[in-house]
């Protein structure tokens, strides 16, 4: 068993309302050099640059999880994690059909980049991803599940796009894996939780949209980094562990 330092929310410049300096070499240098073993790719309804990360981690004691942000008809964002492109490609079929046909306005929105692993430019994504799906969060977690991945409600306490605002309360009846909390909140600290299930574990990721806000304030202790294994520490099965690092030597806790 080992102890892996993990961001699972990340976006890069395929999102449009992240920085231009979200490239894969960049993204890994600031991962590598932050000390953290793990990254989950999650652009928001997308996975076009889930392979271009991968290929820039090579060589470094860096894993890649494919994932994506959904943004769900109650506009809920919900992270959904993989452990192969193949899977995420998969929910993207699915998702490609319930976004809406919108273009996007690169010069309102900003540019949605998909890029090789050296970042260089291959092509814009033109449907606008700042969108719901009409996919409800019940049929997304279970799409998720289907697939094996871990569905994560994102920022669950933030005003935009986060569950309890938009909901008011945690529903009974949906299975997602763990939940976030905001990464400007305190997680030990998080008055809404009060309504929340208790035995699901609460994480927090730097959802980066700029090189500098990587979190890694989740440590798992777990045999390897795949979502079973994330799964199993979730629920703290067989030794396996997950918790926040909330200490004031972690350098990007709070940033
Ligand atoms: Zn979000
Ligand atoms: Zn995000």
């Amino acid at each position: 068993m080992k102890t892996y330092r993990a961001d699972l929310h990340l976006h890069t410049v395929l999102s449009p309302c992240a920085d231009i300096v979200m490239i894969p070499p960049i993204i890994v240098q600031e991962a590598v050099s932050s000390g953290i073993h793990i990254l989950a790719v999650t652009d928001h309804n997308h996975t076009a640059n889930i392979e271009a990360v991968q290929k820039a981690a090579r060589g470094y004691d860096l894993a890649i999880l494919a994932g994506m942000e959904l943004q769900t008809a109650e506009d809920i964002h919900l992270l959904c994690i993989f452990d192969s492109v193949e899977q995420a490609r998969t929910l993207q079929k699915t998702v490609d059909e319930e976004l809406p046909e919108i273009l996007n306005n690169p010069d309102y929105f900003g540019a949605q980049f998909i890029v090789d692993e050296t970042g260089d430019f291959i092509r814009s994504e033109e449907r606008l991803l700042l969108n719901s799906t009409s996919l409800t969060l019940k049929s997304a977690i279970d799409h998720v599940h289907a697939l094996h991945g871990l569905a994560i409600p994102a920022h669950v306490d933030r005003q935009a796009y986060g569950l309890l605002p938009v909901l008011g309360i945690f529903p009974p009846d949906l299975t997602y894996d763990a939940i976030e909390v905001y990464k400007h909140s305190d997680p030990s600290n998080v008055t809404c939780l009060s309504s929340y299930p208790t035995g699901i574990p609460v994480i927090q990721n730097g959802d980066a949209h700029f090189s500098n806000d990587l979190l890694g304030a989740c440590y798992f202790i777990i045999e390897n980094p795949t979502t079973e294994e994330f799964r199993k520490a979730f629920r703290g099965e067989d030794g396996r562990s997950v918790s926040l690092y909330r200490g004031i030597d972690n350098p990007r806790r709070g940033s």
